[in-house]
């Protein structure tokens, strides 16, 4: 198959626009990409679809989301509105999740996943809580994965905060579906070993993980220094700091997934490059928790792999992009913070390789002979010359969330014409409102 007659935005190494350009594909990778007319006439008898000269991109990668999050949108929390982060965490979200049933993992996830085609994003990194409905929610949530043709790494969030037999539910719901994964893989998805965050681990429960994951060859997916009350319950119960602490606990590693690290000082951040750890930038959700602004640029010029998600904002990356590229000039009250190409370094070539270790068959993130066909269409007129080093300035002052009209992921069409073809918006927001009241009368009670 062809997608002919387009901008070509390839990102990856080669980093290049090719204006008249066109990409060809052979089951779910790209086999080339090159001038438009070279393309055709080397394969004619190609089905062939013209992008009329939209931008033919790679599809965005979010590297830290929560499927589970998604009836919080309009929810009343009973009673004076939460004042700090510990207070959003359990009048808000600990009791959100407890209030998931099985049905409602499934809409909730089926809800974001809408919106991740709509906007561009093929490749989604969860960390999933549904307690009270762990035991094979990791499935429920790979079944809606696949029904939707995405790409998605999923991980269930390990926390004692409800009780022992929870906790073990949720070792076993990581172990089983990792376990899966080997037994029965799936090109489409992969698993991580989620634990929701220090403030709510017990050591022997960190130890616990530790054993299973190590037989499993997995890395970890969790929140860390998200707020300050992840270091002050650390430095109270253990008496060293959140990384200190994950890292002598055998969580940190080049598979593991760190989200957030706004309260982290010099020699936490030593020990994360250190290790290799990955570190997942969130800004729209800091801003709106008010937990501080994580120091990104100083840990990406220290070596830091810093990636970023949405934990569970809306499935427009470039919205987070955006707000990531803003936040730090106020922050900094400087203008120069935070530059288009520092986003980029973020938002796709960190985002990129974190998927190799979850999909490490082939690139995602950029549009290359040999690369993952989960490509976008993009309806952008560029009023100013458009080249690879002003690119990201395009994106960030240009792109609106409506431009995005087509969504592939492994070579198959999820949108096009913005007409979804996986999945059916209207029954999937309509089942979904159903679920959602009765989660919200669950929360209430
Ligand atoms: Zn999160």
């Amino acid at each position: 198959m062809l997608i002919t007659n387009g901008v070509v935005v390839t990102f990856g190494k080669d980093h290049r626009i090719i204006p008249n350009g066109a990409v060809k594909i052979s089951g779910d990778k790209i086999e080339c990409i090159g001038e438009s007319a070279v393309l055709e006439s080397k394969y004619p008898d190609d089905s062939s679809v013209d992008a009329e000269g939209q931008l033919i991109m790679p599809g965005n990668i979010c590297a830290h989301t929560h499927f589970y999050g998604a009836f919080a949108r309009g929810l009343a929390i009973p009673g004076a509105a939460p004042k700090n982060f510990p207070e959003i965490l359990g009048k808000l979200w600990w009791k959100l999740d407890r209030s998931l049933h099985a049905k409602d993992v499934e809409f909730s996830t089926l809800a974001c996943l809408v919106d991740a085609i709509k906007h561009g994003t093929t490749t989604l990194i969860d960390h999933h809580a549904s307690p009270g409905s762990t035991i094979g929610s990791l499935d429920i949530i790979a079944d809606a994965v696949k029904k939707s043709g995405l790409r998605a790494c999923l991980s269930y969030e390990v926390s004692d905060r409800n009780g022992a037999e929870e906790t073990e539910f949720g070792i076993n719901e990581n172990e089983r579906f990792l376990k899966k994964m080997t037994t029965e893989p799936d090109s489409m998805l992969a698993g991580s070993f989620g634990l929701h965050a220090s403030l709510s681990l017990a050591n022997k429960t960190l130890e616990k993980c530790r054993a299973v994951a190590e037989t499993l060859n997995t890395g970890f997916h969790l929140h860390a220094a998200e707020g300050l009350a992840d270091q002050e319950d650390s430095t109270a119960r253990f008496g060293k700091r959140v990384i200190h602490r994950l890292h002598d606990a055998g969580i940190l590693g080049s598979k593991t997934i760190l989200a957030h690290c706004v309260h982290i000082d010099a020699w936490e951040m030593e020990r994360i490059r250190d290790t290799g750890t990955w570190v997942t930038h969130q800004p729209r959700s800091n801003m709106n928790n008010a937990v501080g602004v994580s120091p990104v640029e100083t840990m990406l010029r220290g070596g830091i792999k810093v990636a970023m998600g949405n934990d569970g904002f809306s499935n427009n990356m470039f919205a987070e992009w955006k707000a990531a590229y803003l936040l730090h000039k106020i922050w900094q009250g400087d203008p120069r913070a935070a530059s288009g190409n520092d986003v980029i370094t973020m938002a796709v070539t960190n985002n990129a390789a974190l998927t190799r270790i979850f999909w490490p068959e082939a690139p995602l993130g950029e549009l290359s002979a040999g690369a993952y066909a989960d490509i976008i269409m993009v309806d952008y007129q560029p009023i100013t010359e458009m080249t690879a080093g002003n690119l990201p300035w395009h994106i960030l002052f240009g792109f609106e969330a409506s431009a995005v009209t087509g969504t592939m992921a492994a070579g198959k069409w999820l949108m096009k014409d913005r007409i979804l073809t996986t999945l059916n918006e209207r029954e999937i927001a309509a089942h979904s409102r159903e679920c959602a009241n009765a989660v919200w009368q669950r929360f209430a009670e």
